[in-house]
């Protein structure tokens, strides 16, 4: 991975070409990246990031983007299409978060582009909230050390004071005393996940909402990894304590549309338990001399193709689809984590359901990952501890791949001993791509990111192949 990819094959444009090129040429190249690049998935080896997996679910919600690929959702008079779409992609969210059980609010949404967008949306609604009800000027929140880094992105881009809570390493779940000690009068929200991405556990939901109405403060659920298939666990009978609106104090929830939802990329839903909330975050206009200025949310133009393929992912699955999808997926994961369970030397970290991380006190487990990688397995790397995941997708669920896992798993844990005391060759990086050590983090980092967005890149000696 080390130059910019497909020089070999194909020419690298570094300016508008002069003519256009013929649409069968360039469809034709674009085939051959996608189908050389959906191999690496395909296989079931690869955890999280393709939920569906299904190219005939994909090829369905593609004919329903195009569709209305090209109209701007901001035009409501040309597209009442996209007011049904985004209002019952809403509903369906709330109903399946027991929106219905509130007594204290008018439970809304808002849709946004990812579950970053969610958790964006939903600070600055606290912010602006607290400034608005609770005349709150210096605002804080309090998220568990485990909540995704988009809590601390947002924060950094709305000027909020992020204080952090620590983790009780038995449970892996946040430490709920420590986050009363980080609270005060400032506190705008607390964040709790269901479930965190490292882990997969789910912090103590119901204990946060006590602790958020003591202190008159929101608390917003992270749901954008489990939210689409913890509530069917639950309903299959899964030790999942309630995380939604049946649970006092829960303010908001954010659920990826784009995760379990099997929509495309690009759509989540972020759901308030009073509207509220909600309505703090709008921005308006009204006297902009290009007309009165009104969006929903932080985008301006949103393709309507995005609410059509998503509320399409929906409708075509159903209550029962995603049922049938998640016993599929918690029955995999079963068997996946029995495999890591019957090895001494691996641990399981907290309890886990649809996503498991492990760790070893015998040897790096950055071991483990480096023979499972020879073999085709793409695991996530997780630091303090080192441990490495899975999120169990439909793509695992296919006949052999957790039994594959568990003859592979023997083998690499073979090795892990052999090598125990050596260094490991892999690390952690979220999103795959392996890390050097964190002492030269920024430089390191800002490389990567360069690397994704540059022609021209070199890449610093450690990621030459
Ligand atoms: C994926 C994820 C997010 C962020 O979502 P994006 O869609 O990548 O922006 C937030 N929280 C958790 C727990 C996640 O797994």
């Amino acid at each position: 991975m080390a130059d910019f990819p497909y020089t070999d094959r194909y020419l690298v444009n570094r300016a508008l070409p002069e003519h256009g090129r013929p649409r069968a040429e360039i469809l034709a190249e674009l085939a051959e990246m996608a189908q050389r690049e959906d191999a690496a998935w395909e296989t079931g080896k690869c955890s999280g990031t393709m939920y569906c997996g299904d190219h005939d679910h994909y090829d369905f919600l593609n004919d329903a983007f195009g569709l209305f690929s090209h109209v701007n959702t901001l035009q409501r008079d040309l597209c009442p299409s996209a007011t049904k779409f985004e209002g019952e992609i809403l509903a369906m969210a709330l109903d399946l978060f027991h929106a219905d059980a509130v007594t204290d609010g008018d439970p809304v949404g808002l849709l946004t582009t990812g579950g970053t967008g969610s958790i964006l949306h939903a600070m600055l609604a606290y912010r602006e909230y607290g400034a608005q009800h609770r005349g709150i000027t210096r605002p804080n929140v309090v998220k568990p050390e485990s909540a995704h880094p988009a809590f601390s992105k947002a924060c950094h881009l709305l000027g909020i004071e992020l204080r952090i809570a620590p983790i009780n390493f038995e449970t892996m779940q946040v430490d709920v005393e420590a986050v009363e000690r980080l609270m005060d009068e400032h506190t705008v929200c607390l964040i709790g996940s269901a479930s965190n991405y490292g882990w997969g556990t789910i912090d103590p939901i119901s204990e946060l909402g006590q602790l958020a109405i003591k202190f008159g403060c929101g608390l917003h659920v992270d749901g954008c990894l489990g939210g689409f298939i913890l509530p069917f666990g639950e309903e299959l009978g899964y030790d999942i304590a309630p995380f939604d609106f049946r649970v006092e104090g829960v303010t908001s929830i954010s659920a990826d549309t784009h995760k379990y939802g099997y929509a495309l990329k690009g759509t989540s839903t972020l759901l308030f338990r009073d509207r509220a909330y909600r309505n703090a975050q709008y921005f308006f206009q009204p006297d902009w001399s290009g007309g009165k200025y009104h969006s929903p949310g932080i985008e301006g133009s949103r393709s309507g193709g995005m609410l059509a393929a998503t509320w399409a992912a929906m409708v075509s699955l159903g209550r029962q689809g995603y049922l049938g999808y998640a016993k599929a997926i918690f029955e995999t994961a079963d068997a996946m984590k029995q495999a890591v369970a019957s090895h001494e030397e691996l641990r399981i970290l907290g309890n886990p359901t649809f996503l498991f991380s492990f760790t070893s006190d015998v040897f790096d487990i950055y071991h483990v990952n480096d023979f499972l990688r020879k073999r085709g397995w793409r695991f996530n790397g997780q630091q303090y501890p080192n441990a490495i995941h899975m999120a169990v997708t439909r793509p695992q669920t296919q006949p052999g791949v957790a039994e594959a896992f568990a003859s592979d798993l023997a083998e690499a844990v073979r090795y892990g001993i052999e090598h125990a005391g050596e260094k490991a060759t892999s690390s952690a990086i979220y999103g795959g791509i392996d890390g050097g050590p964190n002492d030269e983090a920024a430089e390191f980092i800002n490389a990567i990111m360069g690397s994704m967005l540059d022609t021209q890149m070199s890449l610093p000696p450690q990621l030459e192949a």
